[in-house]
């Protein structure tokens, strides 16, 4: 990342809006900005197939759901923040192999650490599923608040948008697919 590229380009923006860069609270705010853009896009030099590496056996074919792992990511359109919870569900394959659960967690964090849009980074994460654990099924279900709804625009808070991105068993299933819905949404 080019930290002097970012603290040139909040100066930028800091004049164009008409503020004082030498005012007080002003004078380190290029500086934070840069390193904070180290930690909310840490997901641009990531991938999901580094945590996939470790897989275990469990001769599991029912279903495991992870819910309710929170996010933090910043709308592209925009560059303000969306947050919410996502929530995995998925099948193991016929070789029954399984991550570990906080995998499912940094595997969503790859993804949110990025200029994002919901709608991608719910279909990212099912297809880092279905080509890391090859799974008889896979839904990943992101419920999101944006903040370019709630702070500008139509301004309406409290708003939630929910995608969903499902595939195998619960695109095929509609009772596996109903079971994962009422397990997340009970
Ligand atoms: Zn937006």
């Amino acid at each position: 990342m080019d930290s002097e590229k970012i603290k040139a380009g909040v100066r930028l923006i800091l004049e164009g809006i008409g503020e004082d860069l030498e005012r007080e609270g002003l004078q380190q705010t290029p500086d934070r900005v840069a390193r904070m853009c180290e930690e909310i896009f840490a997901g641009l030099d990531k991938t999901p197939e580094e945590h996939f590496k470790v897989l275990f056996n469990a001769e599991h074919r029912e279903m495991v759901l992870v819910k309710d792992i929170p996010f933090y990511s910043l709308c592209e359109h925009h560059l303000v923040p969306f947050f919410g919870k996502v929530h995995i569900a998925y099948i193991p394959g016929k070789d029954g192999r399984v991550c570990g659960l906080s995998k499912l967690a940094r595997v969503v964090e790859v993804f949110a650490r990025r200029p994002q849009l919901q709608e991608r980074m719910t279909t990212q994460i099912v297809e880092a599923l279905e080509k890391n654990l090859n799974p008889s099924g896979a839904m990943v279900v992101v419920e999101a608040e944006h903040m370019c709804m709630t702070m500008r625009g139509v301004q309406k808070p409290g708003t939630t948008t929910v995608t969903s991105a499902v595939r195998g068993s619960f695109r095929e299933t509609h009772k596996t697919r109903e079971e994962a819905l009422s397990l997340i949404f009970h």
